[in-house]
């Protein structure tokens, strides 16, 4: 974040004037000043509507604590997720949010989501350089999914107490469905404006990426069960969300060990394991393979003019007409830089070759958004691959990929945007 200089550093207009949000677009300032009105809004009929007794309070101070309890205790695991996960990290302050917007009242919950979020901002995202309006943002999207769960729940006639029987499950699926939907859908259309005008993620694979929010939502029906009928109970829920954040941990080691960031493809390291297992698998089933070596033309140039976050974007491109291109289990990499490699399963130097020309219509047809308006798009791309096959050329990876690797060269010095395949035998 940009210092207040000296002389100004009292003027709270001059630190209001510097805040990160106003250099973000007016889509951005709209959206995020929009979504804090309705909050505050909600805010305020909650506190006029109140109507507070003893055990909420309890409740709140039960639910606050162990909040607090739960984030001190593994903030260390929580700053390691941090620092590990490329795409958006998920915590699980649902646990208490969501058990609060189904026990307490609004009035209550409003504090709560405040509570926690200003915790959760001093403990750990102020010092990994986090940005406030996006702490903010996120806090106010969360208490207006506490609302609107809150709402579903008071739909189902179940003000400060839950339905009976199976309408209690049913109340509180639709209120979760209700909740995760708010919360998630204003959080990516957060990301869609901020993304703009490059491709945002698409809605499912950030979805799936709320598993864990699903189980943490789980937790927090259990949790409201507990205040309702035995509050002490509610401290069985530590040991079930640590086992929990500790599986999750495992599973976002694994990725980012194998996982180039950039392009969420293999990275060089994985990419070789996969492509050895691959070819053993081609060896034991007597079935044919390639290998591809994918290399962006010129891609200096493309730096040089539109700069390198734009030449991020158009790594990330190329990667996706790779995985849409080829199938699913074709082993695809970034070698490194703007290099990427693959090991084409039971396909023939023929079938090779076509996958390879669709390969490189789809680059040539490439168009990548830049923020620049003097040059909005990025067009005229090409790539150049080097292929070798097996059996014919060689039967080890590191074999394949230096034959693969000439082939490449040879693409480079006859005029580039060309596949080239080596093999006499090949039939090209
Ligand atoms: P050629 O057609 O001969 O392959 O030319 P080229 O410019 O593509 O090849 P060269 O190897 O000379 O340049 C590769 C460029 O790729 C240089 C480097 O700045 C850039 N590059 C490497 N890694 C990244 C990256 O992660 N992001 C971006 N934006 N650029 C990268
Ligand atoms: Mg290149
Ligand atoms: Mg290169």
């Amino acid at each position: 974040m940009a210092r207040v200089p000296h002389t100004e550093k009292s003027s709270v207009a001059a630190r209001l004037r510097q805040w990160p949000l106003w250099s973000t677009s007016s889509g951005m300032v709209g959206f995020v000043l929009s979504v804090h009105a309705v909050a505050l809004a909600l805010g305020v009929r909650a506190i006029l509507t109140s109507q507070i007794d003893s055990t909420s309070v309890v409740w709140f101070v039960a639910l606050l604590g162990l909040a607090i309890l739960f984030e001190e205790g593994t903030l260390r695991v929580e700053k390691f997720r941090i620092k590990i996960r490329a795409t958006r990290h998920t915590d699980m302050t649902s646990v208490w949010t969501f058990a609060a917007a189904i026990v307490l009242a609004p009035s209550l919950t409003l504090p709560l989501v405040v509570l926690i979020q200003v915790h959760t901002w001093y403990r750990y995202v102020k010092a990994r350089g986090g940005i406030p309006y996006r702490t903010a943002f996120t806090g106010a999207s969360i208490w207006i999914a506490c609302v609107a769960a809150r709402s579903v729940m008071d739909l189902f006639g179940a003000r400060g107490a839950l339905p009976m029987g199976v309408g209690a499950v049913i109340a509180v699926v639709c209120a979760m469905v209700v909740y995760s939907l708010m919360n998630t859908g204003l959080i990516y259309t957060a990301v869609c404006i901020g993304s703009r005008p490059a491709s945002p993620p698409p809605f499912l694979t950030m979805w799936q990426d709320n598993l864990l929010e699903l189980a943490t939502l789980c937790l927090a029906a259990l949790t409201a069960l507990a205040l309702l009928f035995e509050p002490w109970m509610t401290v069985l829920v530590i040991p079930a969300m640590v086992i929990m954040q500790r599986s999750v941990l495992s599973k976002e080691l694994q990725e980012a060990a194998t996982m180039d960031a950039k392009t969420g493809l293999l990275n060089a390291l994985a990419w070789q394991q996969a492509a050895i297992a691959e070819l053993e698998r081609s060896a034991r089933n007597d079935k044919q393979a390639a290998m591809l070596i994918i290399d962006m033309d010129n891609f200096k140039l493309i730096n040089d003019t539109y700069g390198h976050l734009v030449g991020d974007s158009v790594l990330k491109a190329v990667a996706d007409v790779l995985t849409d291109e080829l199938r699913g289990y074709d082993v695809i990499g970034r070698f490194g830089g703007e290099e990427f490699v693959a090991l084409l399963a039971d396909v023939s130097p023929l079938q090779a070759l076509d996958i390879s020309d669709r390969i490189l219509q789809r680059v040539r047809d490439l168009r990548v958004p830049t923020r620049d308006p003097d040059k909005p798009m990025v067009t005229g791309m090409s790539a150049s691959i080097g292929m070798s096959g097996y059996p014919q050329q060689a039967s080890q990876v590191d074999d394949l990929l230096h034959i693969a690797d000439a082939a490449l060269y040879t693409a480079k010095r006859e005029g580039r945007d060309r596949v080239e395949y080596s093999y006499i035998g090949g039939g090209r």
